[in-house]
């Protein structure tokens, strides 16, 4: 039975895992190479828990008790006793290969090893481990608290068990597990992703604006939210790796990401988590404000 988990990298998704599980009675470890994103981390959790308590769907006690359930690390080691790590590191394959070869090393024989990845093939990090079949993708969406679904991935040697395993422990939270095979992508990127990119493509090409491709996508298709927007808080490095993921995975000209995010990227501009991206973000302001950049 799963009941103590580790979850690696405290960025967007890291602390809304590491905020999911501990708040449903798991033992959490929060580890990331950097102190101050474990500072934030706990900070944005208590804040996230702080507006559940406003909206009364959670009590101080159960707030004292999430925050109890919690720890943060900035070294691998306390993963070593864990029934189950969740990585969620940057989505860069070299770094997610070593974090994995390492926490093979580290954790105990039967630790289940699952990666948050988006895009990276779940077959090629369980290949870096000794325990193939123990290695699993659980692809939570963002904001973690709020989402209710988890993409379960299969690996190419993933057992029946661990999939069972991972099936309830992710029913345990509240959510709702749909399984699929690993493939670029996997279902909710491969879909996604595409429609990230056009409409990208669509505003490089002149054909409409930022607010205008939104809009058309909110009330047109109700769509909650626009796919630049979408984009902005994804992050646009994110939604770029994926790109590349499938553009090299299918060998497909398709997918090839739009030349204006992969400048913005470069640039730096990366959405909402750097401040501005296709719109320019103030802390504090909920307001949508078009990044001048784009103004005519
Ligand atoms: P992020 O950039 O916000 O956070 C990544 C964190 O990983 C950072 O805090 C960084 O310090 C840490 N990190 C980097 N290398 C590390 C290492 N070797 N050991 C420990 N920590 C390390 O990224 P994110 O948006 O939270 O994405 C994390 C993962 O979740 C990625 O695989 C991404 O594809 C996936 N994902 C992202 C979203 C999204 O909407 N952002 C949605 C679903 C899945």
């Amino acid at each position: 039975m799963i009941s103590k988990v580790a979850v690696i990298g405290a960025g967007t998704m890291g602390n809304g895992i590491a905020h999911v599980f501990a708040m449903n009675g798991f033992e959490v470890k929060l580890v990331d190479l950097s102190a101050e994103q474990l500072t934030k981390a706990i900070a944005t959790i208590t804040k996230n828990l702080d507006r559940l308590i406003a909206k009364q769907t959670l009590t101080e006690l159960q707030k004292a008790e999430t925050l109890k359930n919690l720890s943060i690390a900035t070294s691998f080691d306390v993963c070593a006793d864990a029934d189950l790590v969740v990585e969620a590191a940057t989505e860069n394959v070299d770094i997610k290969l070593k974090i994995f070869k390492q926490l093979d090393e580290i954790c105990k024989q039967e630790t289940i090893l699952a990666s948050n990845t988006s895009s990276i093939s779940i077959t090629r990090i369980g290949a870096a481990t000794k325990r193939p079949d123990k290695v699993i993708g659980m692809h939570f969406m963002n904001p973690v608290p709020v989402m209710k679904l988890v993409e379960v991935i299969n690996g190419y040697a993933t057992s029946r068990e661990t999939l069972q395993q991972i099936d309830i422990c992710t029913r345990t939270l509240g959510k709702i597990p749909v399984e699929a095979n690993d493939y670029p992508g996997f279902v909710a990127n491969r879909i996604l992703m595409p429609m990230i990119n056009e409409a990208i493509i669509t505003l490089h090409e002149g054909v409409a604006g930022i607010a205008e491709i939104d809009t058309v996508m909110k009330l047109g298709m109700a769509h909650p939210m626009g796919p630049l927007q979408l984009a902005d808080f994804i992050g646009l490095d994110v939604c770029l790796a994926i790109l590349n993921v499938l553009h090299v995975g299918f060998g497909n000209p398709k997918y090839a990401p739009c030349p204006l995010l992969v400048n913005m990227v470069t640039a730096g501009y990366l959405g909402a988590k750097t401040g501005e991206g296709f719109y320019k973000y103030t802390a504090g302001s909920k307001e949508l404000v078009v990044s001048e950049r784009f103004k005519i």
